[in-house]
């Protein structure tokens, strides 16, 4: 058995469905089971409704349902037909936009949300997607079974980010899924979606859907779970950035969470640690390109000194400076809880006796920090910076790849250096306009150069 996951852009209309279908087709023989994102762009489009009335702005909100409604109705006709067999998808359709469009009056009456009632609207995209792809692939000639994923994927009740409960998913998933599969159906269920214990609709948070296919996955002992979405899989490095980029065939799972942070995210890592950490293996594939190599993640891939570059800027870096305070116990500490206080989230460190160097991506609360943190030292920032992570299992040890790794900095000034501890990776801060020639430099020393 596998299990299949569907982005919103493999699923964002009716042409993309029915490539979903055919790619579902080719795997058959494996025992699919299929998770499906909303439509792209529709958890979007049904927050902002849900923004929209609770600010009193009824009119806005309905017309955004309304969208939304005319979307899914079209693709809907154009996916089985307006005849008297496609009624029924069209009837279950109109349900959900229907449900919506009272929740919307609800929220307008009450003019608040609370994160229950969000993850009310917010669920609606899966509950709209999954029967429509279970439609596309009967007409297809396919064997699916709509599985309503509220009754399987049970977790507590933190609203907007629930927390799973993998026990009892497992035993749901033997119960409704399971049995499907070994009778030759194709289970298709809506990522991103739960249910409580008692059965109130949940969310996993933004993106969930990976997360859901990874817990779909672990519950049901899957050989492999493949992540259908628009990009080829993960690559030695941004190719928008980066002339030669290629991609990488396989990769650690922790090579995968130190690249998660930068650039364009494939997929956030936390989200299939539930399927990693029990050994099924985790694969990119574009859905534009079903016979694509794809990119396989797994925990034990061969280790790489350098599997990938990466590299972003808009980095700030804030500096305190006290010779008094920094030897003391607990200093460290202490700067750090101004940045928890603030809600700011340290990405690079570097220490010496008297001096902390700290990076940020996000500067919205950094008076508020820098305000803070003058109780302690000196503090000085410094804008404009860019980060530069060589990745790779065996960099640590790799002592020649290291000092291929620092040379091609060249004569570019390094404002911070760290390795981490495991030696995975090898974080350099430098101006923000040097982190492409630089990135270039590490791609071509690593990767060779491009042709
Ligand atoms: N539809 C949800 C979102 O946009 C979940 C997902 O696509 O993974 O956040
Ligand atoms: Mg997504």
């Amino acid at each position: 058995m596998i299990v299949m996951k569907f982005g919103g852009t493999s699923v964002g209309d009716a042409t993309a469905i029915r490539r979903t279908a055919e790619t579902v087709r080719g795997r058959l023989s494996r025992g699919p089971v299929v998770i499906v994102s909303a439509l792209s762009g529709t958890t979007n489009a049904l927050l902002a409704a849900a923004e929209q009335a609770a600010a009193g702005n009824l009119v806005a909100a309905i017309s955004t349902v309304e969208q939304l409604r005319e979307r899914h109705l079209t693709a809907v006709a154009e996916l089985v037909g307006t005849g008297p067999d496609a009624h029924d998808l069209a009837a279950t359709e109109s349900v959900h936009l229907d449900e919506l469009a009272q929740l919307v009056e609800a929220l307008s009456v009450l003019g608040h949300v609370t994160p229950r009632s969000i993850d009310a609207m917010a669920s609606i995209g899966e509950q709209l997607s999954a029967p429509m792809v279970t439609a596309a692939l009967q007409r297809a000639g396919i064997d699916a079974v709509f599985v309503d994923a509220r009754k399987v994927l049970i977790t507590d009740a933190q609203f907007g980010r629930a927390e799973p409960q993998p026990e009892r998913i497992a035993a749901a998933a033997r119960e409704h899924i399971l049995p499907l599969v070994l009778a030759g159906k194709v289970p298709v269920l809506g990522g991103y979606i739960g249910g409580t214990n008692e059965g109130v609709t949940t969310t996993l948070g933004r993106g969930g859907s990976d997360y859901s296919a990874s817990l779909f996955g672990a519950a049901l002992d899957a050989e492999a779970i493949e992540i259908w979405t628009d990009v080829d899989g993960m690559l030695t490095a941004d190719p928008r950035v980066v002339q030669g980029a290629r991609l990488i065939e396989h990769i650690r799972f922790d090579e995968a969470a130190e690249l998660s942070s930068f650039g364009a995210k494939v997929l956030h890592p936390n989200t299939i640690t539930p399927a990693v950490s029990r050994g099924i293996p985790v694969f990119i594939f574009n859905s534009m390109r079903p016979n694509g190599t794809g990119t396989r993640i797994t925990a034990d891939a061969p280790r790489h000194a350098v599997r990938a570059i990466a590299g972003k800027g808009n980095t700030v870096i804030v500096k305190v400076r006290s010779a008094r305070m920094l030897g003391t116990p607990g200093a460290l500490k202490q700067i750090f809880e101004v940045f928890a206080r603030h809600r700011t989230s340290v990405d690079v460190v570097t220490t010496s006796e008297v001096s902390v160097s700290l990076t940020v991506d996000d500067d919205q609360y950094l008076d508020a920090v820098i305000a803070d943190l003058r109780a302690f030292g000196d503090v000085s920032v410094d804008r404009g910076r860019g980060i530069i992570a060589v990745v790779g299992a065996a960099l640590g040890e790799h002592t020649e790849a290291m000092a291929k790794a620092v040379g091609a900095i060249g004569s570019v000034r390094l404002h911070m250096l760290s390795l981490d501890s495991t030696g995975i990776n090898l974080t350099m801060v430098l101006d923000a306009d040097a982190v492409q020639p630089v990135m270039q430099r590490l791609h071509d020393a690593f990767f060779g150069a491009a042709a």
